[in-house]
């Protein structure tokens, strides 16, 4: 009798294994991949997702939405001294005047450069969490992506900043928390010189800034190094300075007199000034 029993058992344990199986098989490949999917595997998109940029074989981003300059301008407080923007966003020129390539963001810039010695330590311009950090494709470098929630900015988005050309795989681990001001590691050159750009590379911050209305995102690209939050656009990095903007199409809207923004920065000391700001300048400022 137990022989039996337990022949049955045996028969009925295989066939739930047989119909585990053949579940498995039936599941599509998004499902078994878990997260959104990914471009190019047949993944599918929740409603509401914004998949504007492809990933070309060289791990440039390309936008296939326009971009456009916001005329915000920055203003230090008088006593500092500060890296200025070399290249703004949206902006058709390179640092030193020459016109940008037009294959990517039809030559417009897609963030804001700040030209600067290799090895000036690179800020955390609002508190926020590590997400991504790596070596990417040929014009990336090492590259760091930071995401900041309404309450770290005091903005109505979720931010998510890029810092590209480090000179090393940058301190904080993803999934570390950092705050305004702190340093997050050292800019450089990589992705610069001898790649894409060849001899007409050169040291310097490469910010990008993405704003959207939800904190989850994907990362996707050959180097798993582009980030798309949910929702999110690809804007001017000045936008995170602003304050009482409820809406990206009102940063367009906003009057010449306010164009200007007020910047808060961090001194050689290490001392935010104003004390207390939620958003930095990415680099220190020295007094005069
Ligand atoms: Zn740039």
């Amino acid at each position: 009798m137990p022989h039996r029993l337990s022949a049955v058992w045996r028969a009925k344990l295989q066939g739930i294994s047989l119909l585990l199986l053949a579940a498995l098989l039936a599941l599509p490949a998004t499902a078994q991949m878990g997260g959104f999917g990914r471009k190019g595997m047949g993944g599918e998109r929740p409603a509401g997702m914004q998949d504007n940029s492809s990933v070309s074989s060289d791990g440039v981003e390309r936008l296939e939405h326009e971009i456009t300059a916001t005329g915000l301008s920055v203003a230090f407080p008088t006593e500092f001294e500060c890296a200025p923007i070399a290249s703004p966003f949206a902006s058709p020129d390179r640092f030193d005047g020459s016109t940008r390539r037009g294959d990517r963001n039809s030559g417009l810039h897609g963030g804001m450069d700040l030209s600067l010695k290799e090895g000036t330590p690179l800020l955390a311009i609002s508190s926020g969490e590590v997400i991504a950090r790596g070596e990417g494709g040929r014009l990336e470098g090492i590259y760091l992506w930071l995401r900041h929630a309404p309450a770290d900015t005091g903005l109505p988005f979720w931010v998510f900043i890029k810092y590209q050309h480090l000179a090393a795989l940058p301190v904080p681990n993803v999934g570390d928390r950092v705050q305004v001001g702190q340093v997050i590691g050292l800019s450089g050159n990589t992705g610069t010189t001898g790649g894409a750009f060849g001899a007409a590379g050169y040291p310097h911050l490469h910010l990008s800034a993405f704003y959207g209305p939800r904190s989850e995102y994907i990362k996707k690209g050959m180097f798993n190094s582009m980030v798309q939050g949910q929702g999110a656009a690809l804007d001017d990095p000045l936008i995170l300075y602003l304050q009482g903007v409820s809406d990206l199409k009102q940063v367009r809207n906003v009057s010449n007199e306010h164009r200007q923004i007020s910047i808060a920065v961090v001194g050689e000391d290490g001392a935010v000034y104003p004390t207390g700001s939620k958003s930095v300048w990415p680099v220190r400022c020295k007094r005069k």
